[in-house]
C-alpha cells in the first residue's frame, strides 16, 4: 500500500488534537500545549502560558460535556491515527489485516503499526519525528539490510537492519547521530553507524503510546 502524498498544512495544525487532549500525542517541545519561554533582548524572560485546551474561538472557555461512549472511541483512534500519521483510509487497511488469522487483534494492530518502516525511523530517532521520519523515507534516505526502501509502510521483519544512506545522505546521518530518542527494547541502534537492528517483534507493553487500543478495536468493530 502507497502512502498517500500529504497535503500541506497550516502551522500547528499537526498539534489540534494534542489540544483536544491537554497534552502533546509525541511529547515535542514545540507543541502548542506546552509553557514556551522567550528571553528578550535585555535578558527578562517572558513565558507564554499553554494552549492546553481544543482549538478555536470556543475553545477555552466552552463547557464540553463528559463524552460519549463514541466520542470516546473515536478519540483513541484518533489519537493512533495523528500519533503514527495515518490517513483514516491507511488506519482501517491495517486494522483489517491485523484482525484476520490468529492472535489478539489489538496487540497485532500494535505490532504492525511499530514495524512500519518509518514509524522505526521515527521510534530510533533516524528522524526527529514521525513527520520527518516519512520524509526521509520517502526521499530516499533509509536503507533495509543495504537497499534503498522509499515506501514509508514498508513492514520491517525481526533481524531487518535499517540505516541512513550515509554516504548520499551525509547530514541526514549527522542528524540521527545526534538524536537523544529511548531507543524501546525492540530495537537495538548503533548509533554512530545510524544503524538499527530490529531486535523482536515488539511486545504490546514495550510500546511508548498513550492511547488505549481496545477502544479504537471497539471503534471498528461496531
Ligand atoms: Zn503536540
Amino acid at each position: 500500500m502507497a502512502d498517500a502524498a500529504k497535503k500541506p498544512s497550516v502551522k500547528g495544525a499537526k498539534h489540534t488534537l494534542c489540544r483536544r487532549v491537554g497534552q502533546c500525542l509525541w511529547g515535542m517541545p514545540n507543541c502548542p500545549t506546552n509553557t514556551k519561554v522567550r528571553k528578550s533582548a535585555d535578558g527578562t524572560e517572558t513565558s507564554s502560558s499553554p494552549r492546553a485546551y481544543p482549538a478555536g474561538q470556543h475553545g477555552p472557555t466552552r463547557r464540553r460535556g463528559k463524552l460519549s461512549t463514541y466520542g470516546e472511541l473515536l478519540l483513541e483512534k484518533q489519537k493512533l491515527r495523528k500519533f503514527y500519521d495515518l490517513t483514516e483510509h491507511q488506519l482501517r487497511f491495517i486494522y483489517e489485516s491485523s484482525k484476520r488469522g490468529e492472535g489478539i487483534t489489538g496487540d497485532k494492530l500494535l505490532r504492525n503499526l511499530e514495524m512500519r518502516l518509518m514509524t522505526v525511523v521515527y521510534r530510533s530517532g533516524l528522524a526527529s519525528t514521525i513527520f520527518a521520519a516519512r520524509q526521509v523515507v520517502s526521499h530516499r534516505h533509509v536503507l533495509v539490510d543495504g537497499k534503498i526502501v522509499d515506501r514509508a509502510s514498508y513492514r520491517l521483519k525481526p533481524g531487518q537492519v535499517v540505516t541512513i544512506n550515509a554516504e548520499r545522505s551525509p547530514k541526514i546521518a549527522e542528524i540521527a547521530k545526534l538524536s537523544d530518542a529511548v531507543i524501546p527494547p525492540y530495537l537495538e541502534k548503533d548509533k554512530d553507524a545510524c544503524k538499527v537492528t530490529i531486535v523482536h517483534e515488539p511486545l504490546p507493553e514495550e510500546i511508548p503510546l498513550n492511547v488505549e487500543i481496545t477502544k479504537v478495536i471497539e471503534y471498528y468493530a461496531r
